[in-house]
């Protein structure tokens, strides 16, 4: 194939123990899917029906990375989240195949211009500004399912300069992966190499230049990410 154009990179994550690297395509994030924070934005904890917005590929930050702190906004907000890395594509994929799906996991913050997306809640206009901008899904090494399982449980933690901001555990998900899997694949043809930030556990909170984020979830990895 030739282009009349420069084509883009493929961005890509690292997989533990492999030379070859994980295709990234889109990036699913889903809202509020830990009670505890869906609390602290002012909205009912209560199992209402799971809703997603979309970053682009090309916003992945790779290897711990610096994350430069993003234009036009003063308000910048972490989110740790457990990300689903998918192998295997699909439509209607029922819930008892979507484990089945997934090559593995990794951990990845979803940075978030917390200002933009305010104002975008408040005129009813979409959340790109917000969520989708260049760099916004600081992202770790993939590890495989076929090493570590399937997470059902297991401690979400996100410290600043050394000091706990979030803290949850994967149990807590109002949502659970093979859920999610289902439900997205009923509005998209899934694909390998489309990623799913799973949500965030309470404690986001804003961030400055020169601060270190360290996050983790037990059992799969963890994150080292400095705001510059
Ligand atoms: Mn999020």
């Amino acid at each position: 194939m030739s282009y009349v154009i420069e084509a883009q990179a493929q961005p890509s994550l690292a997989v533990k123990g492999e030379s070859r690297r994980f295709p990234v395509g889109r990036i699913f994030c889903v809202g509020r899917n830990y009670a505890e924070h869906a609390k602290e934005m002012g909205h009912d904890p209560n199992r209402e029906p799971p809703f997603f917005f979309m970053k682009p590929g090309s916003a992945i930050l790779t290897g711990d990375a610096d994350f430069p702190y993003p234009s036009e906004t003063k308000d910048v907000h972490h989110e740790m989240e457990l990300v689903v890395a998918l192998g295997k594509g699909g439509r209607n994929i029922a819930e008892g195949d979507a484990l089945g799906h997934i090559y593995g996991y990794a951990v990845g913050l979803d940075m978030t211009r917390r200002d933009l997306q305010g104002e975008a809640k408040k005129l009813g206009r979409p959340w790109d500004t917000g969520k989708a901008f260049d760099h916004a899904a600081p992202c770790s090494a993939v590890v495989k399912a076929s090493e570590i399982g399937h997470p059902t449980k297991g401690k979400v933690k996100l410290e600043v300069n050394g000091k706990l901001r979030q803290e949850g555990d994967v149990s807590q998900l109002i949502w659970k992966i093979p859920e999610m899997i289902a439900y997205l694949s009923r509005l998209f043809t899934l694909q390998p190499g489309d990623l799913i930030f799973t949500g965030t556990p309470a404690g986001v909170a804003a961030v400055v230049k020169g601060d270190v984020m360290k996050g983790s979830v037990e059992g799969v990895g963890s994150i080292t990410c400095r705001v510059a």
